[in-house]
């Protein structure tokens, strides 16, 4: 299969990149770097099966002319920062919508036409204390980065409807591990070793979130790729258990071998403003396909902060 990835060279994007070389597909790694590292794929530029392409999704000519010749598109590319939205409101048009956009035309006008979304459990919005469904309803996002993403949805569901494209959209819980480049246990670790004595925890700490291993993430877009054939096919992607933000700070202060830090929450139930504070997937719908997760939410944050502290 010949395979084009967008944000190729991201966090999950380049463990995406290595599943499918490892599998024997071709890979075109479309990303213009703007969070993605080239020390993602450095251990890929021998391989034959894989090319790298630094451009812009928001180049269209440029994506129309790369996407020719491919089987699937992988569409990792976004925006990955949650609360820039508060700052910047066109990021998440542009990175969503847009930049999906230039994808699915491109795909129309090459004839290619299936095409795999990474899309995010912040669709839902705040949703009751119960696991959320993929048939929850109605979705309303409370961040302009869960608009992209449910606006991304949409676009892909009409090129379904229009075009006769076919479709995997995977609703991602929060995913943790090695090159992880931004989230909770990046920016814990970084404030704790400017000052291993105190922790600024935004919010209350009650926070309460699944968090899945990238390599269960990845593992499960492929198979829920390999497995189901419907015209769109949509997952919740995560885990059946969940952990605290404070159970998170306090698996970073165990992992740095740290004693007596003290906590201090900004307060408020929410991170920041369009934070959704607790939620957990439905994942049956996946796990009756037959894939489960590797991993506990406790043991990714767990494994994830080993991973993160040996690769700094
Ligand atoms: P990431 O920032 O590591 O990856 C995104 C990649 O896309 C980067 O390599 C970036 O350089 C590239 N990119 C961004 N805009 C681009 C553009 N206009 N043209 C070309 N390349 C562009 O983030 P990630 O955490 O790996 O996220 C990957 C995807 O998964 C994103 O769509 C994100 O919204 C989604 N997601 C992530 C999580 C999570 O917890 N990490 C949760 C839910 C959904």
């Amino acid at each position: 299969m010949k395979a084009f990835v967008t944000g190729g060279a991201g966090f999950i994007g380049s463990h995406l990149v290595d599943k499918l070389l490892d599998r024997g597909d071709y890979v075109t790694s479309f990303d213009n770097l703007s969070s993605g590292k080239k020390d993602f794929f450095k251990h890929n530029k021998k391989n034959d099966k894989f090319r790298f392409v630094e451009a812009d999704l928001l180049n269209l000519k440029q994506v129309k002319k790369e996407i020719k010749g491919h089987d699937v598109i992988f569409h990792i590319a976004a925006n990955p920062f949650v609360r820039l939205g508060e700052e910047q409101t066109r990021l998440d048009l542009e990175q969503g919508p847009i930049a999906t956009y230039n994808v699915l035309e491109s795909m129309r006008l090459n004839n290619i036409k299936k095409i795999v979304f990474s899309s995010s459990s912040v669709v839902y919005g705040e949703t009751p204390k119960i696991a959320i469904p993929e048939t929850y309803g109605p979705s309303l996002p409370i961040s302009l980065y869960g608009a992209g993403k449910l606006a991304g949805e949409g676009l892909i569901s009409a090129f379904c409807g229009t075009f006769d494209f076919q479709t995997w959209i995977y609703r991602f819980a929060n995913v943790v591990g090695i090159r992880g480049t931004h989230g909770v246990i990046v920016d814990f670790i970084a404030k704790l070793k400017k000052n291993p004595k105190e922790l600024e925890i935004l919010g209350d700490g009650r926070q309460q979130k699944p968090y899945l291993h990238v390599s269960d993430i990845v593992d499960g877009i492929i198979f829920g790729f390999e497995h189901s054939n419907d015209q769109i096919n949509l997952f919740n992607l995560g885990c059946d258990s969940n952990t605290t933000v404070t159970r998170i700070a306090e698996l970073v202060v165990d992992e740095l071998n740290l004693r007596d830090v003290k906590f201090n929450y900004t307060g408020g139930a929410r991170g920041w403003a369009g934070d959704v504070p607790r939620f957990q997937l439905d994942i049956s719908k996946i796990k009756k396909l037959g894939w489960k997760e590797s991993y506990t939410s406790d043991d990714a944050v767990r494994k994830a902060i080993r991973e993160v502290l040996d690769n700094q």
